[in-house]
């Protein structure tokens, strides 16, 4: 690079292969510019602004009421007009299942009146999958690709009027749609893309050439919204994102896909050939398709979270039935402390995912273009995380009968909870949609930012050496005042009337944060540019925001339970299970601290690689 040249990234890419080059320049490409300013980072600057989460916004009365009929006939539906364990067996969701859903409105959940759809708000949608999520993971993946990654989501955010007014009305109707992004050799590395799109010498159309897979809902979908590359000489990993009708030539459904849960998924691979497509029918902008995937994802992988809280609740429910019901050793299994702490557990997890989805959607009510990115990354991590523990502690209170299949135990005559069908559905959850690894790496990225905006240039070998000392010494003036004052307790904006417990919690998160700030900050100076590579650290820091994340939206949560209009042991509950959560999340954020100083992480490193290079 030339001296004069300004770097694209924030990162110094120029010692790294070129593999690992592309994808991370193209992932700074794509990302959000705008300062992370939302109350998840601040816990990792250690001056957590608890004035964000309290009071917990709750949904009001009018967007419940709009909600509510909605919410209820889906229930409803669901449960006098489908058999999960059916569509399960069969690996079918009946047509007149999806009709019939169609006809409640369910693919249309979001997209305005006026484009035909229920025009409801984001925290309705998230109950709606809750719902879903307690019944059936099949619809829960055929409803929710569609409209939180499929054209919905996208077209919502950045469609024009027009494409608006042709694709929404026959997505709200029932059209299914799908995303493809996942190639053979594209997981969670995009760089690799191979699918391209190349512009017609007249410039009204591109030519659509390339294979995706795993592409859920395709074999049902009547419109995909397709990553494809579109490099220039300026930007050779340029991506551009188009809506495909699936009826048009070229495109070849060459496939199903078959899995170990959601047997039901309509997945599958799919090809282009010279695919045509009109200008019009680019999503943003022609080189934008990776920030529209992005975006997309940002709100979209809230629904995961969503439908985990329907899981666990449905867990819980089992759980404690069984707890009660069978007794062993002299006494209920639930009255064995080995059981015990599952329930507490599972009721702790769901009241904070609840909290964390709650509070990510009425942001996303009050601004559609609300920064989420690490609130709804979190929200995604800690839920999909806590809803597969759910099962599987399910499972293993269940036990014998856990792992019986649902049809099996009707067969005995026995209650036919489908705890195995749900093992089976749910283990995806941390792999799709942002695997939990690439949500650890995306949100120390989007964390380190106020950081590396001072400090990057600092150690930047692109830039030149009057720039660096320039940018040294700025930083080194800033940083001798601000890590002295991590030490000092502030006021956080902690309310002062909050129930005594709650406040006593709240204080412990601020001095977490403080502390997490002051060791991130260390190890940015320890590490220089490595920190890049010590995933593991940097994934407990993650670890650490994102429990304090789930405590502070939870205190906040439980805190308007405890003083709203809910009976008073609805709300001795809430305080109940909060504490609980809290003093289990500075347990284990105690552990990830010291962890983070005496783990053995780079000898289990140099085994890995030992055992990659000479095998097992
Ligand atoms: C049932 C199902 C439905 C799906 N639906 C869709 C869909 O509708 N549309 C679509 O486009 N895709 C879809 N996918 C693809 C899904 O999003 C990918 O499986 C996911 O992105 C992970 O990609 P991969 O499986 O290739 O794993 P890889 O990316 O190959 O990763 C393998 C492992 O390495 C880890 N890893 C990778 N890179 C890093 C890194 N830099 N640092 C640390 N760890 C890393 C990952 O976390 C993972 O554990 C679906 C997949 C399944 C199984």
């Amino acid at each position: 690079m030339k001296p004069t040249e300004k770097p694209t990234s924030t990162i110094d890419t120029s010692a790294m292969s070129a593999g690992q080059r592309a994808a991370l320049e193209m992932a700074e490409e794509s990302r959000d510019t705008r300062a992370v300013s939302g109350f998840a980072s601040s816990l990792f600057m250690g001056a957590p602004d608890f004035g964000k989460v309290t009071p917990f916004t709750r949904q009001s009365r009018e967007d419940a009421q709009a909600g509510d009929a909605f919410v209820d006939q889906l229930g409803e539906y669901l449960k006098n007009h489908t058999d999960p364990d059916a569509i399960d067996r069969d690996g079918e969701i009946p047509d007149a299942v999806i009709d019939g859903l169609a006809d409640l409105g369910a693919f249309g959940i979001k997209i305005p009146k006026e484009y035909g759809g229920l025009g409801l708000s984001q925290t309705n949608y998230c109950r709606a999958a809750m719902v879903l999520g307690s019944h059936c993971g099949n619809l829960t993946a055929l409803i929710s690709a569609h409209q939180s990654i499929g054209v919905p989501q996208p077209l919502l955010v950045f469609g024009t009027d027009a494409q608006k007014k042709k694709y929404l009305p026959p997505c709200a109707a029932g059209g299914i749609s799908a995303f493809a992004l996942t190639e053979v050799g594209v997981g969670s590395d995009p760089a690799r893309m191979q699918t391209t799109a190349s512009r017609s010498d007249d410039g009204s159309h591109f030519l659509l050439n390339g294979e995706k897979l795993w592409c859920t809902n395709l074999l049902k979908s009547q419109y995909i919204i397709v990553m494809a590359k579109t490099p220039t000489e300026e930007k050779p990993h340029a991506t551009t994102a188009f809506l495909v009708d699936t009826q048009a030539e070229g495109v070849e459904i060459v496939r199903r896909c078959h899995f170990m849960g959601l047997k039901a998924l309509y997945n599958g691979v799919v090809r282009f050939e010279g695919v045509r497509i009109p200008v019009e029918d680019i999503v943003h902008a022609e080189g934008k398709g990776l920030k529209v995937a992005l975006t997309t994802l940002n709100t979209g992988r809230l629904t995961l979270p969503a439908a985990c809280i329907g899981l666990m609740r449905e867990c819980l429910d089992i759980s404690l039935r069984w707890c009660r019901e069978r007794e062993q050793w002299g006494a209920p299994i639930g009255n064995h402390a080995a059981v015990a702490a599952k329930l507490a557990d599972m009721a702790a997890d769901t009241f904070a995912t609840e909290a964390m989805v709650y509070y990510v959607s009425a942001l996303v009510d009050a601004d559609k273009k609300a920064d989420i990115r690490i609130e709804a990354a979190m929200a995604k991590l800690w839920g999909t995380e806590a809803g597969w523990h759910s099962v599987d502690e399910t499972m293993q209170i269940r036990s014998g009968r856990g792992y019986e299949t649902a049809d099996s135990l009707r067969a005995r005559g026995e209650s036919p909870d489908p705890v195995e069908r749900m093992f089976r559905d749910s283990r995806i959850n941390t792999v799709f949609e942002g695997s939990s690894e690439i949500m650890r790496l995306f949100i120390a990225r989007e964390a380190l930012d106020p950081h590396l905006r001072r400090g990057a240039v600092v150690i930047d070998s692109r830039v030149p050496i009057s720039g660096r000392v320039t940018a040294l010494i700025k930083a080194g003036l800033h940083y001798s005042l601000w890590f002295p004052s991590r030490f000092l307790p502030r006021d956080a904006g902690i309310p002062s009337g909050m129930h005594p417990i709650l406040k006593k919690h709240m204080r412990a998160i601020h001095r977490a944060s403080r502390k997490l700030s002051r060791r991130l900050f260390l190890s940015m100076l320890t590490n220089g540019p490595k920190l890049e590579r010590r995933q593991l650290l940097l994934g407990r820091y993650v670890n650490i925001a994102s429990e304090l994340f789930a405590m502070s939206t939870a205190c906040a949560r439980a805190e308007s339970i405890s003083h709203d209009d809910a009976s008073d042991a609805i709300g001795a509950h809430a305080l109940q299970t909060t504490d609980y959560l809290c003093h289990r999340g500075l347990r284990r954020i105690s552990g990830w601290l010291k962890e983070s100083r005496k783990a053995p992480d780079s000898k289990g490193y140099k085994l890995a690689q030992e055992l990659m290079q000479y095998g097992g």
